[in-house]
């Protein structure tokens, strides 16, 4: 007999299951939520603390760190605990058939639990690089920004054309002595009113441009050339520090081997969130449904959705009210 099943165990602390573990408590459901990462927020914590999120509702601008803060604190209002494992990477889940409970296993321990909902993003992540042959000779690339004050009056030039790439732009443009973004295509994949906002500051936007080549010396970038699209013209940029935001190569990982249904691999869920696997749910940029989109207030509604799903799949006998304030502390 296993005593010790919760209802519910989440697989990935990001922002989307730190969330769900949130409103599943609130629904009165025991929760776990495990994460590979030693610390909660997943992307946001890991890829870019100091980035300002401009389109969390009610939020005109929050650093991504605050908001994993704020969650934390959201997290702690509810009365039941909430229970976090760190440090532990599920290498599988699968039912054990005479419990009827499903069995969730790590590099360090076995889980049990009555409901899965998998919020582990797109796992593993790997940021794409610029692909030349001595790009990995130099120190002053960075792939990820943690720490703005490190560009401080220096020369910067960003690689990209997404969000990421325009949102560091406008950012840096306080802070560092010169910002220059160079982008392959003439439109940036990016937010209209962040693009508008950078192309009327100091940035200097160079379009239909692509890197050439790197040249430096003792493992230090201090040239960049780069080349038009439009007529092969090489122009020379002088730089302290470059910054490439391609965006990220990613994998689920073990996830994929689990017999769930993938599409584009993310895990194809219906619209109640369930994977094709009984008592197991996706949510956030783990899953995968038409018209899917990969951010973060998405995530949020489909935690929500989820939850309530399983809140049903639990207890088929009772109602599947709205949430009662009651079940915050204090309240
Ligand atoms: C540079 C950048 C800027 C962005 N800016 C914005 C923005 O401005 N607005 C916006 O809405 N979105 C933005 N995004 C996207 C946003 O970060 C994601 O949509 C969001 O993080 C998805 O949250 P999630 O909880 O689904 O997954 P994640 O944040 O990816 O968290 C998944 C967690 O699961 C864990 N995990 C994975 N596999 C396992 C496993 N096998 N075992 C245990 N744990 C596991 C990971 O360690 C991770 O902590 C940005 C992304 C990047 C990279």
């Amino acid at each position: 007999m296993i005593d010790n099943a919760y209802d519910l165990t989440i697989i990935g602390a990001g922002p989307v299951g730190m969330y769900a573990a949130f409103y599943a408590s609130l629904r009165k459901l025991n929760v776990k939520i495990i994460d590979s990462l030693p610390e909660l927020g997943g992307q946001l914590q890991a890829l870019y603390p100091g980035k300002f999120i401009y389109d969390i509702p009610g939020f005109p601008g929050i650093k991504a760190e605050k908001l994993v803060e704020n969650l934390k604190k959201q997290m702690d209002t509810v009365e039941d605990n909430i229970e976090i494992v760190l440090n532990e990477r599920v290498n599988y889940v699968r039912r054990n058939n005479i419990e009827g409970i499903l069995e969730i296993c790590t590099d360090k321990s076995c889980h049990y639990t009555k409901t899965v909902l998998i919020t582990a993003g797109k796992g593993a992540f790997q940021a794409r690089t610029l692909e030349l042959p001595n790009e990995q000779e130099f120190y002053n690339i960075y792939y990820f920004v943690n720490d703005i004050e490190r560009f401080k009056d220096k020369k910067v030039v960003i690689f990209g054309g997404g969000d990421s790439a325009v949102d560091w732009a406008n950012m840096l443009n306080d802070v560092a002595s010169s910002v220059t973004i160079v982008h392959r295509r003439e439109k940036f994949r990016a937010h209209e009113h962040s693009v508008e906002t950078m192309k009327n500051s100091k940035v200097n936007v160079l379009t239909n441009y692509t890197v050439d080549k790197l040249v430096g010396s003792r493992g230090e970038v201090k040239k960049v050339y780069i080349k038009s699209l439009d007529n092969e013209a090489v122009k020379e940029l002088e730089v302290d520090d470059v910054i490439v935001l391609f965006g990220f190569l990613s994998s689920l990982g073990p996830i994929e081997t689990w017999d769930l249904e993938l599409e584009s691999r993310s895990l194809l869920v219906d619209s109640n969130q369930q994977t094709n696997i009984s008592g197991i749910y996706a949510a956030g940029d783990a899953c995968i449904y038409p018209g899917k989109v990969k951010m973060i207030t998405c995530g949020f509604g489909e935690a929500v959705i989820g939850i309530n799903s399983i809140y049903g799949f639990l207890n088929p006998d009772k109602k599947n009210n709205a949430v009662f304030n009651s079940t915050l502390k204090g309240k």
